[in-house]
């Protein structure tokens, strides 16, 4: 039902817009009876992981929808880009954006390297190669830019300064499956590239990751590192651990992969409808994706002008969760922001990381929200923009509204 006056608002004691609450990364998930299948035939082979045949598969058909050479899966996203931190002999100081999801920094800090944080472009929300080479110093043994939200990050300028400079390159690509940058798939580029198909990702395989790199020699290393460094039957020759995918995993995301044509084509088409009923209203703008390349269309990310818009972007926010859509703030407040990052870097600002993670607002899309919820979602932003200063008044004095919801 669409809302008309203030006073129909959730924060006024209207009935809120949805019964059910709207998630942001709500899985998209393909044909069940194909997934059933496999499933039963897992059970059937006795065969649950260890390099088991859906793995292989999931790998081949992943490298060839890429057009890479090789991808190893493992169990997950952090785990993947943990090996490959370490199969690159990464230490010291490694580059990364402060706004991407805190696993960038963590898979380093884990291993003892200090993620050295870099501000981003503001229209691209990618790491500013600009930044990237004042940030550079002597520590310096690779950098890890993110394709955020799945808009290719400024490659030609990354490997460019890389080479130059003599650091590695390795792409968290966790949103970027399925893109292209300059018509070439993301996961070519780089010494490798990291994908993460966790379940709110636009291909998951409930958890689950994968490297991909054109290196042969790298590509076996991971291989081993994977799985506890064995080459054989009671034989170990490298340092390793449990990176494994297991086969339900891969099950699940080959049949998500079959449905990759229909989950792009929603997402586009929930991209655009947003983008449309949103069109014209004051200090909003919907991050755009580059039409000539293969995107996923996986997040439709508002950014607002609160000079503008009138109200700010945590009003918003805390005003469509009263209506149970649950709009996120990725990526507030930045990881520098975050602990333990933020107690060792004090002092360090980000103008534009700062800025723009205090803009953004992430909208419920994916297969599972339809075109009448998402022409509810716009209509109440209208609604909301249009009488701000009331709804942010009623925000501020709420304290049941105090705290937004936990982790992730
Ligand atoms: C999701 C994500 C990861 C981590 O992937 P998991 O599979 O959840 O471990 C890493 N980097 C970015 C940018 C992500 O969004």
């Amino acid at each position: 039902m669409l809302k008309i006056q203030a006073d129909d608002l959730a924060l006024f004691g209207g009935k809120p817009a949805f019964d059910n609450v709207l998630h942001v990364g709500r899985p998209n998930i393909g044909n069940r009876q194909v997934f059933a299948d496999r499933l039963d035939d897992i059970l059937d082979r006795r065969r649950l992981t260890n390099e088991g045949r859906y793995v292989r598969e999931f790998e081949e058909r992943i490298a060839e929808l890429i057009g890479v050479r090789h991808c190893i899966a493992m169990c997950n996203g952090t785990m993947a880009l943990g090996i490959a931190i370490r199969a690159l002999e990464l230490s010291g100081e490694v580059i990364v954006p402060a706004f991407t999801f805190i696993a960038t920094a963590q898979a380093l800090q884990w291993q003892g390297i200090t993620p050295v944080f870099c501000d981003i472009d503001p229209i691209t929300y990618n790491l500013d190669p600009r930044c990237l080479e004042q940030a550079i110093t002597p520590r310096t043994t690779g950098i890890i830019p993110v394709h955020v939200f799945g808009r290719s990050c400024d490659v030609s300028a990354l490997t460019e300064i890389t080479a130059r400079r003599g650091v590695k390159l390795l792409f968290d690509s966790a949103h970027a499956f399925g893109c292209s940058f300059q018509g070439r798939m993301i996961g070519n580029f780089g010494e490798a590239e990291v994908f993460s198909f966790h379940a709110t990702k636009f291909i998951n395989s409930l958890e689950g990751g994968a490297v991909v790199t054109n290196n042969a020699h790298l590509a076996a290393k991971m291989r081993l590192m994977k799985n506890f460094g064995f080459t054989d039957y009671d034989r170990v020759d490298h340092l390793g651990t449990n990176g494994k995918m297991n086969e339900v995993s891969a099950a699940m995301g080959l049949t998500n992969l079959e449905s990759i044509d229909e989950f792009i084509s929603i997402n586009r088409r929930n991209h655009k409808q947003y983008q449309e009923e949103l069109a014209g209203l004051p200090g909003i703008r919907i991050a755009l994706y580059d039409d000539t390349e293969q995107c996923n269309y996986q997040y439709v990310v508002l950014e607002m002008d609160q000079r503008i818009s009138g109200i700010s972007r945590d009003d918003l926010m805390k005003a469509l969760q009263a209506e149970n859509v649950l709009a996120r703030r990725y990526f507030f407040p930045g990881c520098h922001r975050m602990e333990p990052y933020r107690s060792r870097f004090p002092d360090l600002v980000l103008p534009e990381t700062e800025r723009i993670a205090e803009r953004v607002l992430c909208l419920p899309t994916g297969s599972e929200v339809t075109a009448e919820q998402i022409t509810v979602i716009c209509n109440m932003i209208g609604l909301i923009l249009r009488n701000g200063v009331k709804v942010s008044h009623r925000v501020g004095t709420d304290l049941t509204l105090a705290s937004p919801l936990g982790a992730r």
